[in-house]
Formats: structure tokens, C-alpha cells, sequence
């Protein structure tokens, strides 16, 4: 079966390796000249392409997004910088030879139903490379596009832009803080760009404010004890509690969590509408630079003027000479009739978030357009494993009555945990999704056969982080190191922090409790002479 695989990004990367598991022909176009898609910096803002700032660094860890059987080099970091993902990914293209497969510089124009679609279900594909267009027939699509280089650039929203003499622009364009100095920054948004660009200026700029409509939760990076936040919050444990205790309970116990680090009602933070989910941020850096007064948290904009923006309660700041819009993406997908996906805009309509529902044949689906409450690297990846396996006709595709009561079933699960907002029409969680695609594979793990036959990897499955790597342990593409892998994830954890060996000295409770115990020993001895 020949496969068409538009972008060389990491999904595209993982969907030909996955392709070639599954014995298929997988042939990717990248309209750029190499791989890495979002994460590939450049220091121009190219058409088309997604657009990074210099000092993105990712907000996932190491050990949870890796790909599931080709893990980090332990001397990586926890947290990576955007030029260590694209190190990674070239070792990952290397390591299993998939660069043969990708046609560079190939601009895909158009994918369209053959007319024999209903009974073959083959896509015819144009592109266009170096000013020649060309056309062949795939058996099925994967499309691993992205949807972070449309910006959602609300400018209708604010007519006195038009006047305004300063600088604006959209966050995509933001490249790095060179040029900003002593400057007045207003930042419109709240989301990690918003907040990533906000810090980052608010060390040079004269003053940055950050406008939100709605506020948000802020998770830092470093979290208990010093390990990643997500490899404790991503854990089987964890999610099981989450499912069987009461929403407003969790949601309490979440919050109170959130607020331990500082009181979001007193950093201007805290969510306006809690029912409605919001994508948190994660910035270990935030609360720090509002404490120092360098980055002030503001209310929606109201009204721009020629040097001044007025925000909606009412306050006044003047002298503005740049205005950032950090207000999201759209996604799209040109080469593709609009009969071919509904997108709409609180909800996409994607079975198992990847084949558009009403195809004849499911030969096409969309990887990536997703926004898990985790890594979605590893997400793309079994995305990749499961349609392979439909292709192939491995799993089974239900008929559409079925695919639309599941379709129909999962949309009210969805607006009851996120709502309907724009923003959160992608998201899924994390652990359940990956389950429900890995159910369907045969990897997800059996965690009662596991206590049986294999009681320490069990407790690790459901105790430790929910690694790559647990999608494995049996099944089509089962990995022989996934058990070790697994079994030494804190180790990992550890090493790649602790660069400097330090020998632990032993608790200082043990001194200070023979300290007490002699205090106590003194006061009793003087209590009984002075009766
Ligand atoms: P985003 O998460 O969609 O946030 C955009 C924000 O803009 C919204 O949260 C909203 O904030 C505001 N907004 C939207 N429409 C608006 C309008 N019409 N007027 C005013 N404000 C509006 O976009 P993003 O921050 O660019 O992030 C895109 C994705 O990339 C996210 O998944 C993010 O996590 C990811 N990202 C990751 C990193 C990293 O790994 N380090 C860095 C950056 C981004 P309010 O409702 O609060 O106003």
C-alpha cells in the first residue's frame, strides 16, 4: 500500500517509521528543506511554516515525550530546548533510515477522492516542487501538517490599531528580545507564548503588561521535590483517582494544589470562569517577574489609541510602542475539500480524533490536531501505530452508525470537562486517549496479568509516570527494552539534573531530634528540682 504523508515534522517522522512497521510504502512531502517542523527554529518567519522564538524550550519532559522505543540520550536534559528536540529528531530519522522517504521542497497543492474512491478508497495527491506540478495515487493520507502557522490574528476586534503608531504584531513573529529594551510592552493574551514572550522581555523592556481575558493557572516546570511536574501529575494512579472520585472534589484538591506555589487571586491569575478548562501555562518564571513589578497583569483591552491602550477596567497605560497579538492559531488544511473534514469552532469532528467520519473508506486521517494534557509526541506516535494498523485493515474501523454514536457520545464527555471555547477544542486527556488508541492496537498494558507474572513492573505501570514505553510491553511492536526502560525512568530523571555528585549527609531531623530530646530531658530534670 503506497502512503502519501504530508510534513517531515515529528509526527511526520513517527507515521513513516510506523508505516514501515507495518510493512507499508510511505512517501512524505515537506514544503521546507529539512525535518523538524515547529520545532526546527529559523531566525526569518517563513510563509506557511510554523515560527518559534529562539528560547522556546519545551514544557513536557524528557522521559514522557520521547517516542516509545527510541528514548532521550540520558545526558538530555529534563526539559529541551527547541535545538535538542531537532537533535533528537535528526537521531530518530537516522537511527531508522527515514530520511529516504521524504521529498523536501515539495509543496503539496491538493489531495482529493479518486472518482473510484467509494470502492478503492485512493487519493489522488498533486504537488509542486521547483515550479513543476505533479500528480500520483495514494491508497490512503496521513496529514502531519500542524496547526500552529495559521495565526488567529483578531485585528476586527480592536479598530484602533489602525491608529496606533507603535509596533504590532502577532507572536509568531516574535524571534527574540533583541531591540526591545526600554520599551513599553503590552502583550495580548494568555497563553505559553503569551506568557514565554512576557517573561522574557520584562528583563529588558521598560515595563510589560499582560492582558488576559480570562487568567489562567500556572504549573511550574520544576514541581515536588524537584522532578518534572508532568511525569507526577501523568501517572495511571492518579487518573484512575480522578475518574472515581466526585469533579468538584478534584477540581478543589487541583486548585489548592495550583495555589500552594502563590495565591493566583493575588497575582491577578486565577481563572475567571473555573467550569470552563483552560490549557494551563507552565512558567516557573511568571510569579517571580510580577512580584518584581516588571510584568503587571491586566484585564481585556477596551480601546487602542494613537500611544495608549486602555484596558476594560478602566485603566490607562501610556506610552505604548509595541502591542503583541499572543493570541493563538487557526488550523486549515488548503490542499483538502471542505467536504472532506468540518471544523467549526468549539469542536473538530474526527473519529478517534484522527479520520474525518462521513469517508466512504477510512483511508485519510489527520495526525497531531490534537492538544493532550501532556506530551504530544508520544500521542502522535500510537495515532500513527493505529491508523497504520486500519489501513492495513489490522483494526477494525466500525460502521458509521457506530462511529457516530461514538463521535456523539464523546462530544458530551468533552463539553462537560472542557466546555466550549475556542481555545479548548483540541484538548483530550492525556492518559485515557492514548488507552482508548492502544485498546484498540492490543499494546495497552494488562495490568492484571502484570501484578501476576510481574508484580514490580506492575506497581511501576501504575504508580510511575505514564512513559511511552509502557505502549510496549506486548503486542504488534513490542519492544524488548521497553521493561528496563520503564523500571529506570527516575534514574534517568536524576542523572540528567544531578551533574555534580553530591553524597547525601543523612537527615538533619536525626540531630535536631537528639537536640530536643535533650531540651526536653533538661526541662524535666529542672521542673523536678525546683519542686
Ligand atoms: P493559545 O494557547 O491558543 O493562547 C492564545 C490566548 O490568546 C488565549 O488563551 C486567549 O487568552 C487569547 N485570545 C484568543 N483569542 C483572543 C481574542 N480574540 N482577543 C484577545 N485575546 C484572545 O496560543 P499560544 O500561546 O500561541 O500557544 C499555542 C500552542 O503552543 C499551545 O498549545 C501552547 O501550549 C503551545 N506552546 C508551547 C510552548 C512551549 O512548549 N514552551 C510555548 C508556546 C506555546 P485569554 O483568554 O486569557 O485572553
Amino acid at each position: 500500500m503506497k502512503i502519501a504523508i504530508i510534513g517531515a515534522g515529528s509526527s511526520g517522522l513517527t507515521s513513516i517509521k510506523c508505516c514501515l512497521d507495518e510493512g507499508l510504502e510511505p512517501t512524505c512531502f515537506e514544503r521546507s528543506d529539512d525535518i523538524g517542523g515547529v520545532w526546527r527554529f529559523a531566525h526569518e518567519v517563513e510563509s506557511g511554516r510554523a515560527s518559534i522564538y529562539e528560547s522556546v524550550v519545551s514544557n513536557t519532559s524528557k522521559e514522557l515525550m520521547c517516542f516509545s522505543d527510541f528514548p532521550y540520550p540520558e545526558n538530555f536534559p529534563n526539559y529541551l530546548h527547541n535545538s535538542k528536540m531537532l537533535e533528537y529528531y535528526r537521531m530518530y530519522a537516522n537511527h531508522f533510515g527515514l530520511l529516504k522517504y521524504i521529498q523536501f521542497k515539495t509543496l503539496v497543492i491538493s489531495v482529493r477522492k479518486c472518482s473510484d474512491f467509494a470502492s478503492t478508497g485512493q487519493w489522488s495527491v498533486t504537488t509542486e516542487k521547483e515550479g513543476q506540478q505533479e500528480t500520483a495515487v495514494f491508497d490512503a493520507v496521513m496529514i502531519c501538517s500542524g496547526h500552529h502557522s495559521e495565526p488567529h490574528f483578531p485585528l476586527d476586534s480592536y479598530p484602533g490599531i489602525k491608529q496606533f503608531k507603535g509596533q504590532y504584531f502577532h507572536s509568531r513573529e516574535y524571534k527574540t528580545s533583541t531591540g526591545y529594551q526600554g520599551k513599553r510592552v503590552v502583550i495580548i493574551g494568555m497563553g505559553n507564548s503569551a506568557t514565554d514572550i512576557g517573561v522574557e522581555l520584562s528583563r529588558t523592556a521598560a515595563q510589560v503588561f499582560l492582558s488576559t481575558k480570562r487568567g489562567s493557572w500556572v504549573i511550574r516546570r520544576v514541581s515536588d521535590n524537584g522532578y518534572p511536574s508532568d511525569v507526577l501529575a501523568n501517572r495511571r494512579f492518579h487518573n484512575w483517582m480522578r475518574n472515581i472520585l466526585p469533579s468538584d472534589l478534584v477540581m478543589w484538591n487541583t486548585e489548592k494544589k495550583f495555589n500552594q506555589w502563590f495565591d493566583h487571586v493575588n497575582y491577578g491569575l486565577q481563572p475567571t470562569d473555573r467550569s470552563q478548562f483552560k490549557e494551563p501555562l507552565f512558567n516557573d518564571d511568571l510569579p517571580s517577574r510580577i512580584t518584581c513589578g516588571s510584568l503587571l497583569v491586566k484585564t481585556s483591552v477596551r480601546e487602542i489609541t494613537e500611544t495608549a491602550v486602555q484596558f476594560d477596567d478602566g485603566t490607562v497605560e501610556e506610552n505604548i510602542d509595541v502591542i503583541i497579538f499572543a493570541t493563538g492559531y487557526n488550523y486549515c488544511f488548503p490542499f483538502l475539500d471542505e467536504s472532506v473534514i468540518k471544523i467549526d469552532s468549539s469542536r473538530t469532528y474526527l473519529y478517534k480524533n484522527i479520520i474525518p467520519p462521513n469517508l466512504e473508506k477510512a483511508t485519510l486521517g489527520i495526525l497531531g490536531l490534537i492538544q493532550p494534557l501532556g506530551p504530544i509526541m508520544p500521542t502522535t506516535e500510537l495515532q500513527a501505530r493505529w491508523i497504520s494498523r486500519i489501513f492495513k485493515g489490522l483494526c477494525r474501523f466500525p460502521p458509521i452508525n457506530e462511529v457516530m454514536d461514538e463521535l456523539e457520545k464523546d462530544r458530551k464527555i468533552f463539553i462537560k470537562r472542557y466546555g466550549t471555547t475556542r481555545e479548548n477544542r483540541l484538548q483530550v486527556d492525556f492518559i485515557e486517549y492514548l488507552d482508548s488508541l492502544a485498546s484498540d492496537i492490543g499494546v495497552k498494558p494488562n495490568i492484571l496479568r502484570l501484578f501476576l507474572t510481574d508484580p514490580l513492573l506492575a506497581l511501576a505501570v501504575c504508580f510511575g509516570p505514564c512513559t511511552p514505553a509502557q505502549f510496549r510491553l506486548q503486542g504488534p511492536g513490542k519492544w524488548p527494552q521497553a521493561r528496563k526502560q520503564i523500571m529506570t525512568t527516575w534514574d534517568r530523571i536524576i542523572k540528567s539534573s544531578k551533574t555534580r555528585t553530591v553524597k547525601s549527609q543523612g537527615p538533619r531531623f536525626v540531630t535536631a531530634a537528639l537536640l530536643l530530646a535533650i531540651l526536653c530531658l533538661v526541662v524535666l530534670l529542672l521542673s523536678i528540682f525546683i519542686n
